[in-house]
């Protein structure tokens, strides 16, 4: 056994501990035998800013989820709306997220979030395709490894958001959350980007060392495949620039 993350074998690290690729918390069942315990504690550790990359992701995507639950689909209970990083606003039956008081006004907290949650999208993506297809030991990668595993460099995430509000969801598929690569055909994928969709986002980003001419190649196609379903695609700066609440859906 080789660690996808740090290509560590047996001989240094264990490998007993499940490795939820989804957190768990989120729902997540499905598991990635090959991360070792330091790898698999680490996203679930506490870091300097006193929550894990998993809490990054699924204080995030609560909201979705809840939103896109329905309780005569569900076996489980999954609770109320609960995030450590945001609020709803009510007004009218519409909800509005907005940022906790206490976050509001610092600004380094909030781009610490944004990159703790693009970390931790990357973390889902990376051991889901391991999981699911095989891959994930090619140098290529590393640029993934580095960002999410040891909090090196950046990395654009694309967030495209819907004209439409319909959604196709599998029966249950807000309380045990999937990770689709190539479910739809507006998903656009080469060997240097690619697409996924979860709880009914689309996000987009590198997998691969890329150059301008690559980045802009890759959006123009993206852009062009997604035809009138998305009315946009913006590199996330902020987790507000993510339908979370899922709006969209009122439209
Ligand atoms: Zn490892």
């Amino acid at each position: 056994m080789k660690c996808l993350w740090c290509f560590k074998t047996e001989i240094d690290v264990t490998f007993i501990k499940k490795a939820h690729t989804i957190p768990k918390s989120l729902g997540g069942q499905k598991y990635n035998n090959n991360v070792c315990d330091e790898c698999n504690k680490y996203f679930g550790e506490k870091g300097d800013d006193k929550y894990s990359i998993e809490e990054a992701l699924k204080e995030t995507f609560v909201i979705s989820r809840k939103m896109l639950y329905n309780p005569k689909d569900g076996k489980r209970k999954i609770g109320e709306f609960k995030s450590r990083f945001f609020e709803i606003k009510e007004r009218k039956g519409r909800k509005r997220l907005i940022i906790k008081q206490s976050f509001r006004f610092n600004r380094q907290f909030q781009q610490r979030l944004c990159r703790n949650f693009k970390r931790g999208l990357y973390k889902m993506y990376f051991e889901e395709l391991n999981r699911q297809k095989g891959v994930g030991y090619d140098n290529k990668y590393d640029i993934i490894r580095n960002f999410a595993r040891y909090d090196r460099g950046d990395l654009p995430v694309i967030y495209f958001e819907r004209s439409f509000g319909a959604m196709i969801l599998f029966k249950r598929e807000a309380e045990t959350p999937i990770l689709f690569f190539d479910r739809m055909e507006y998903l656009f994928s080469n060997k240097t980007f690619d697409e996924i969709e979860f709880l009914s986002h689309v996000f987009g980003f590198p997998i691969g060392d890329f150059n301008e001419n690559d980045f802009e190649n890759y959006m123009h196609k993206s852009i062009e495949i997604k035809d009138g379903l998305f009315k946009n695609a913006l590199i996330i700066k902020s987790l507000l620039d993510i339908d979370f609440t899922l709006k969209v859906m009122n439209d």
